[in-house]
């Protein structure tokens, strides 16, 4: 047995600000939700390490004191000559 999905706790940063981002176009057969915090998006039928906090894995979590001065994006190196 498969306990309920928790969908108020970011499974990455463990902040309460996971919302509804969208549902399947079938009614019922999967939702997607957004943390407003670090941006992970997951959806409701993913395995519990991308959807449950105790289960997501300990090196992929993300402190959210960090957040701030994370980049954006991966610089580009610089061309090969
Ligand atoms: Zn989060």
């Amino acid at each position: 047995m498969t306990s309920p999905l928790n969908t108020t706790v970011c499974p990455r940063c463990e902040v309460s600000t996971v919302r509804v981002l969208t549902t399947s176009p079938l009614p019922g057969v999967w939702t997607m939700y957004v943390c407003d915090t670090c941006f992970y998006t997951y959806r409701s039928t993913e395995e519990a390490a991308a959807t449950e906090p105790a289960a997501y894995p300990e090196e992929w979590k993300v402190d959210p004191a960090d957040i701030p001065g994370m980049i954006a994006m991966p610089p580009v190196p610089q061309r090969r000559a």
